[in-house]
């Protein structure tokens, strides 16, 4: 059995003032959620206080992006060892923002999956198709490629532990969710193609849905078989509209 899981991606957004009311109100709420798990990733420098703000709750802390390196000349990255120094619980990797602003590869993205594990962080590995791939009818070759990239490296084993959040790309930001049944499809290709490999680990990996997830989709999404949580942006900034989406997750 599955718990879901729903984390806020809070991207390049906060103010020391207003992460402090954010976590309040999260905190705040905390009680209506009864069984899904609940994470924030702050902008990497509100970390620490972040971790400090959600001492004591059920609320984990997760970090948007890990270097694949440990330790060294690799100016403005931050490695596992650091973010694990701050109660890091999960790691984002290969969001769709770094692949494509950022120009972060298929096997850059393996690498870090990597350091978050071996660094005793769980990755959340963010997989997805953009609009004119999905109209080319790719989408799963796209998926299956950001996917094979890890296992090349890691192996099946890796995703013992880890979580993979599909975001289609053009649900990202956009306001256009996936429906409920083009999310399941996907999500249900992904835990097929890990089946192939160790049924065990498809069977009990958590696979989010990333994409303009908001208070009124996030049932009708939930509610789909293969689909065991989110990950959230915008909404994820609202404590109301982020603990209504962890509700949904229940
Ligand atoms: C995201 O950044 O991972 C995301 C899904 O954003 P939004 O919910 O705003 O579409």
């Amino acid at each position: 059995m599955r718990t879901k899981l729903v984390a806020g991606n809070w991207k390049l957004n906060g103010s020391l003032q207003s992460i402090r009311e954010l976590i309040k109100g999260i905190r705040a709420g905390m009680d209506t959620v009864k069984t899904a798990g609940v994470a924030v990733c702050p902008p990497a420098i509100f970390i620490p206080e972040v971790a400090s703000l959600v001492k004591g709750s059920r609320i984990a802390v997760g970090s948007q992006n890990i270097c694949d390196q440990d330790s060294g000349a690799y100016t403005g990255e931050i490695a596992g060892s650091m973010l694990k120094e701050y109660a890091c619980d999960y790691a984002i990797v290969g969001h769709s923002e770094r692949r494509s602003i950022y120009g972060e590869s298929d096997d850059m993205v393996a690498a870090r999956f990597a350091a978050a594990r071996r660094n005793g962080l769980k990755p959340i590995l963010c997989v997805g198709e953009l609009l004119e791939e999905r109209e080319q009818g790719i989408t799963e070759e796209v998926v299956g490629r950001q996917i094979d990239a890890v296992i090349k490296l890691e192996g099946i084993q890796a995703f013992a532990d880890a979580v993979i959040a599909y975001e289609p790309v053009w649900a990202i930001g956009t306001g256009k969710t996936a429906s409920p049944q083009q999310a399941q499809d996907v999500h249900a290709f992904i835990r097929g193609k890990l089946a192939a490999l160790d049924a065990t680990i498809a069977e009990n990996i958590v696979i989010q849905y990333g994409g303009s997830v908001n208070a009124a989709n996030a049932n009708e999404l939930f509610g789909m078989p293969d689909i065991d949580g989110g990950l959230i942006g915008g909404a994820s900034l609202k404590p109301e509209d982020f603990l209504a989406i962890c509700q949904a997750a229940d």
